[in-house]
């Protein structure tokens, strides 16, 4: 069968990763409760950051949000290496701009993710993604986005949401709170 992911906040932790480096670099202290109040993806808020300012911080710190050592969640690895091992064909669709693609795919392989060259697409809009994930005719696609999995609601691939505090309102969708329990939520 075909899989297809999105990457950041599915596969990995990233804002979380993110919220951590904003501690460091405005010299606090907020604790996890704060990032798990917070109900917006943007993460700038708790810190007192305006929405521009917040803009600006995300992007004059991608480098590092991007590319240090930002945990995937438990279980995700473990379950996308499961499908390979089993012959499954796996996709990354990003929306992380093109200039960051390829770096951004040796960053996953670096973790542990399994990756074919063909199967790693990036820098698009999130309506080119939509475009993207249409055309790769998948079995099935996990996102943190309701907007996009609304999207593709009558297209072919059976969709997951990948539970997040900001997603709560959606109640359309299989949720994946535990990448452990992914096998039994699409049972193959
Ligand atoms: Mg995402």
């Amino acid at each position: 069968m075909r899989f297809g992911f999105d990457i950041d906040d599915t596969l990995i932790n990233l804002r979380e990763h993110a919220f951590h480096i904003y501690n460091k670099k405005l010299s606090q202290k907020l604790d996890s409760s704060v990032f798990q109040s917070i109900k917006r993806v943007e993460i700038h808020e708790p810190f007192g950051l305006t929405d521009e300012e917040g803009t600006k911080m995300w992007n004059d710190t991608l480098e590092e949000i991007y590319y240090t050592d930002c945990p995937s969640f438990p279980g995700a690895k473990e379950t996308l290496n499961q499908l390979h091992q089993d012959g499954h064909s796996i996709f990354y669709i990003t929306a992380r701009p093109k200039e960051h693609g390829e770096r951004t795919k040796e960053w996953m392989i670096n973790q542990g993710f399994p990756i074919k060259d063909d199967h790693f697409f990036y820098g698009m809009k999130d309506e080119e993604k939509i475009h993207t994930i249409k055309k790769l005719h998948l079995d099935f696609y996990v996102d943190d986005k309701p907007n996009i999995l609304q999207t593709l609601a009558n297209e072919e691939p059976k969709l997951l949401l990948k539970d997040q505090p900001y997603n709560q309102q959606e109640k359309h969708f299989t949720r994946i709170v535990d990448w452990a329990d992914f096998f039994k939520l699409i049972s193959i």
